[in-house]
């Protein structure tokens, strides 16, 4: 009992030297029903915002607001939505000045009507988080290239700490930029999510919650079954038949 007691009590310790609050969130989500989405939250993160040990990001985006920044339109008939509250679990550091990473864990359900039959399909991604961030115009995020040195840092040392880093980079790390306002971490999830999702969702994408046959094809299928079990040697009867009725 008495070990129980001391474990929670670390494990509360451990909660507050992270900046958690009681609910284990580190309160950039705040309900507010006038909000779009039900919350107002502080998720837009300037480098000097960011703690010399890193800003721990520990938040449940709800539903509704998930809604939101999937762009889902209500009537729209394509077009993903929120599926369920979405969980952030992410430490956020400065690798140099506004050199920045991202890591951890989220969350993130989303559902799309299938592409074939309207019905519903749903993905809860579960999406390992690790991104550098670099600081650039947001018209270049539009761009078809991104480029992984812009501050041409291979080429010049700036400072130890930058050299090494730039020794470091690697093609097969994932970047992203970040405008002067600062990192949009709900940007820069959504924008990873749509990495994840296809383009055209169906009934049987085995990446889906619950993959299984497409209604259309079930009934094409029926359709077709019931077209070749129509045994050619009834078709007089059958003429017959109609000429009776009618
Ligand atoms: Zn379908």
């Amino acid at each position: 009992m008495a070990d129980k007691t001391k474990s929670i009590r670390n494990a509360q310790a451990r909660a507050h030297k992270r900046g958690l609050d009681r609910d284990g969130r580190t309160g950039r989500v705040q309900p507010d029903d006038s909000a779009p989405g039900g919350v107002r939250t502080d998720l837009v993160v300037r480098p000097v915002d960011i703690d010399l040990d890193g800003s721990p990001i520990v938040e449940v985006l709800p539903q509704a607001f998930l809604h939101e920044v999937m762009g889902h339109q209500p009537g729209a008939e394509l077009g993903f939505w929120g599926a369920g509250d979405a969980r952030v679990d992410l430490l956020l550091t400065r690798d140099t000045d506004d050199l920045l990473r991202l890591r951890g864990e989220v969350t993130w359900p989303v559902a799309h009507s299938c592409v074939r039959c309207l019905e519903p399909v749903t993905y809860t991604l579960e999406m390992p988080i690790d991104l550098r961030l670099f600081p650039g115009r947001a018209d270049l995020l539009a761009g078809e290239s991104v480029d992984l040195d812009p501050h041409n840092l291979k080429a010049h040392t700036v400072d130890d700490d930058d050299d090494e880093y730039a020794a470091n980079l690697t093609e097969d790390e994932d970047f992203v930029l970040y405008p002067e306002t600062g990192v949009d971490v709900v940007s820069v999830l959504r924008e990873q999510a749509f990495l994840e999702l296809p383009a055209h969702p169906t009934c049987e994408d085995p990446a889906s919650d619950s993959p299984s046959p497409c209604v259309s094809d079930t009934m094409d299928h029926a359709r077709k079954e019931a077209e070749r079990w129509v045994d050619p040697r009834w078709d007089a009867l059958r003429a017959l038949s109609d000429r009776l009725k009618n």
